[in-house]
Formats: structure tokens, sequence, C-alpha cells
């Protein structure tokens, strides 16, 4: 028997682990000192922070000083892609992301936008690859920030942030990079990766919510956002978040000691799922790669023709499967998805995509009874639809 509800939103947020619930425990209670307090409640609090931080820069290969905790990723991305804006516009105002951000990013270019600064994209192919040539022709003496994800969250490209990384230094700027989904499933070593910032997320790697941090490689200049006290070498103020903290290392820790591990099984499930949508469900699109060693290995993203992504979302919620349309933080919203129509995916099409996002506690045959859910939610709901019906006749003659 299969337990439902199923989850398979993986890519929103994930369930907090039991090591990290463990671990955080203590700091909400017995030692929940203020990390600044100069007692013996702060100390345990500040050594604990501190052995967060150890932890999560051997992990990304970077020095603990070049570790920020922050909100989570919205934050640092914000904090990243608005922070050296504004330190570096005496050198130049011309900033370059690509056009699949999250939104934490996109909202924030635009507001940078109002404020003077010019934006361009960077040119991605149907499957959502960063075309290198262009960028390398839209770089200029002025440009002072080239920011793209390492994978997206909703169609799941891996990004060839390595190569980007070159071509913005070539050029003089800053690289940056939103590692949030990659955490976990791909190896984010920082050196190897050539960024000069990057940023993370606990929540979706099996840690608690509300907490994430920002690798700013030593030397960067980059303006704070949120001033206050003395918190994070004074440049990231607000009482440090200690359970949340301790909490994200251990998640973190546990994720890359069994990444190779998760991120096969998930790739299991996710083939097995991607062959048998494309096999057994007439009129789909899978979004984004379709090479599965250069997609999340959690990741599929399919389009159903005739229907609206909303219409299969509440039929499978009925059914005890839960999945999101489009990318999360847009959903609720009719507007169909930025990534999408930047993929050239067309509207009618954009507007019926899913996104399923497997993890770790999933299983085959939760996989399986998804597909027989959907085959059946898709024929009925094209049932429904004139616009199927009309094709369907032209088709019989
Ligand atoms: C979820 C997500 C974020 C936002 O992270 P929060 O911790 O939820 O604020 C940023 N970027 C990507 C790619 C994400 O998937």
């Amino acid at each position: 028997m299969i337990k439902k509800p199923i989850y398979f939103d993986h890519a929103a947020t994930t369930p907090l682990c039991a090591e990290a619930l463990e671990k955080m425990a203590p700091y909400f209670t017995e030692m929940a000192g203020n990390a600044n307090s100069q007692h013996i409640f702060g100390r345990q609090a500040m050594a604990a922070v501190d052995n967060a931080r150890d932890t999560i820069a051997g992990i990304i290969n970077c020095k603990p000083n070049e570790l920020y905790f922050t909100s989570g990723g919205t934050e640092s991305d914000n904090w990243a892609l608005r922070g050296a804006a504004h330190a570096l516009k005496y050198k130049g105002k011309h900033l370059i992301i690509s056009p699949i951000e999250h939104a934490a990013m996109i909202a924030t270019a635009k507001a940078l936008e109002k404020e003077g600064f010019e934006i361009e994209f960077m040119k991605v192919d149907e499957e959502g690859f960063v075309d290198l040539d262009h960028l390398k022709s839209i770089v200029r003496k002025d440009t002072v920030f080239v920011g793209c994800m390492l994978a997206n969250n909703e169609v799941g490209t891996v990004e060839p942030v390595k190569e980007i990384a070159k071509i913005a230094h070539e050029a003089g700027a800053l690289c940056f990079t939103d590692a949030v989904q990659a955490a976990g499933v791909l190896d984010i070593d920082v050196k190897d990766l050539g960024v000069d910032m990057m940023s993370m997320s606990s929540h979706k790697i099996y840690g608690p919510k509300g907490v994430g941090a920002l690798y700013i490689k030593n030397g960067v200049s980059i303006e704070s956002i949120i001033t206050g006290g003395h918190q994070e070498r004074m440049r990231r103020g607000g009482t440090t978040n200690v359970p949340g903290v301790v909490g994200f290392a251990e998640a973190f820790r546990i994720a890359a000691e069994e990444r190779e591990k998760n991120a096969k099984y998930v790739s299991s499930l996710r083939d097995r799922f991607i062959d048998r949508v494309i096999k057994e469900v007439p009129y789909v699109k899978l979004n984004g790669p379709a090479d599965g060693a250069k997609r999340l290995p959690a990741n599929a993203d399919f389009s159903f023709k005739f229907i609206e992504g909303e219409s299969i979302l509440f039929s499978l919620d009925l059914a005890g499967i839960a999945v999101s349309s489009g990318s999360a933080c847009s959903s609720g919203s009719l507007e169909p998805s930025h990534v999408l129509l930047a993929l050239g995916v067309p509207e009618g099409l954009a507007h019926g995509s899913i996104r399923f996002s497997f993890g770790k506690h999933n299983t085959m045959e939760e996989v399986d009874y998804a597909v027989e859910v959907i085959k059946q939610a898709v024929d009925r709901l094209r049932n429904m639809s004139p616009l199927f019906k009309a094709e369907s006749e032209v088709k019989n003659v």
C-alpha cells in the first residue's frame, strides 16, 4: 500500500531530516543564548555557529570567513546582486544575468533598473543552456556583474558556470551563482567553479526553513543590504538564527555525505517517470534538457498540451499527489512561467506545465502510481477541452 499524500515537490521545499532536528533542539532551550553575548550562553551559541560555518565552508571549499549566514536563498540572491551593483557602480552599471534566474534575482534586477542600472540578459537555448558565445559578445568594459544559477529550479538545466565565470573574469566582472538547487546533488566547490559569490539555502536540502548562506570570496567588495549589529563580521546585521544555522550545517553535512547515493537514487525515479510519461501519455513535451546527465537528478517538467497546468495540479492533489505548476513562486498567478517563455515554449504549452521533483524518501511504487493517475487525469481533462476535441477530429479525418 502506498502512503498518501505523496510529495513530489522537493524543489519547493524538503522535510527537515531527523538528524538536523535533533542537533537544533538544545539551541531553542537550554542553550538558547545570543551568539553575541559575552557569557557562557553566548559562548556556547557562538561555538555552535563557528562549527556550522566550518562544516559548510569545508563542503564548498572556501575559508570559514568567506561564508555569511543569511535568512535564505532569496536574501543571498538579493545581497549578491544589489550589494555588488551598489559597491561597484563607480566602475560600471552594466549587469548581466540569465533570463531563467529565480524571482529573487529577476525582481532585484528590475529594481536596480529603476535605480539607473542597465540589465542585460544572457541568451538560453530551448533546453535552457546559456549561449556562451552570446555572453562573450555582450560583456563590456563597464560590466561589473555576471550572474547565472548553477541549476534551474523549474526545468532542471545544469548551467556551464565554470565557463561563464571565465568569461566574466576576462571582462573584469564578478561572477555569481545561485546554487540553491544544486546543493546536495552536485559538487559545488567554489574554487573549481571559479565563482566570486554563491547562494545556498537550507530548506532545499532537508534543513530548516529561513536560513541560508552567501559565499563571498575574500577581497570582493559588496555593500551590506541588512545593516544593524556587528554580526557576520559587520556585513549582515541581525541576531544569528543559531538553531537554524546548526540545522543547516547538519543537513548540509548529511547531504554532502549522501550526495552520490541520493543523486543516483532520485535520478532512477526521474528516469522511469520520464520514460513512462513520454511513452504512455500522448501530446506531452518534456521541458528542459533531454540528456538526464545535464539536468537535475530529481527534476521532471512536462507540458501537457490542451490542458491548464492548474487543472492537472488540482486533479493530482485530489488523488493525493503534491506537485507544482510552473515555479512555486509564481503559482497562483496566471502568468506563464518566465523560464518556459525564455526557452521558447509556446504560451499555450507553458500554461500546461507541471514540475515533478523527487526526493530521497520517494519510491518507485509512488512513481508508478503517479503515472497511472496522470494518464487518467489528462484523459478526463482533455475530453472536456474543446481545443483537444477540435484537434482530434482533424486527426481522425
Ligand atoms: C528556492 C530557491 C531560492 C530561494 O530560496 P529561499 O531560501 O526559499 O528564499 C532561490 N533560488 C533558487 C534556485 C531556488 O530554488
